[in-house]
């Protein structure tokens, strides 16, 4: 049984408090304020800098399609303003079941695997 080791987590300014970003990977990538994107870099940095940054773990799963997924789900809902993928809708690679860096649809193993979630609807909808 793979472990739960796909977060979804947030960051936020400690006095502002509203999430300005959604990402999804390993809890290390989470708690790491290193190569974040420009507009990441840009909005912290007027905003009182890194050492503001809170970082809160929101969801984890098994699967990383299906934490890619939710990452996504999370930004559309949220609406943060260093996000800028899937900010009106969830790009078809990732409702296909492809985790972060991947060409082919997830086959993780864990039993709530997105990858074979989105095969089954693909197939069901052939029939
Ligand atoms: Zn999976």
């Amino acid at each position: 049984m793979t472990a739960a080791n796909e977060v979804v987590y947030g960051h936020r300014m400690r006095r502002t408090r509203a999430l300005f970003h959604i990402g999804s990977g390993s809890e290390r990538r989470a708690r790491t304020l290193a190569r974040r994107s420009a507009l990441w870099q840009q909005f912290v940095q007027s905003h009182g800098g890194p050492a503001q940054v809170e970082v809160e773990i929101l969801e984890r799963h098994r699967c990383p399609a299906r934490a890619r997924l939710r990452e996504m789900e999370l930004v559309r809902i949220h609406q943060p303003p260093t996000n800028r993928f899937g900010r009106a809708s969830i790009p078809g690679a990732i409702l296909a079941g492809r985790p972060k860096g991947s060409g082919k649809r997830c086959r993780c193993g864990s039993p709530d695997c997105y990858g074979t979630e989105a095969a089954q609807c693909v197939a069901r909808a052939k029939q």
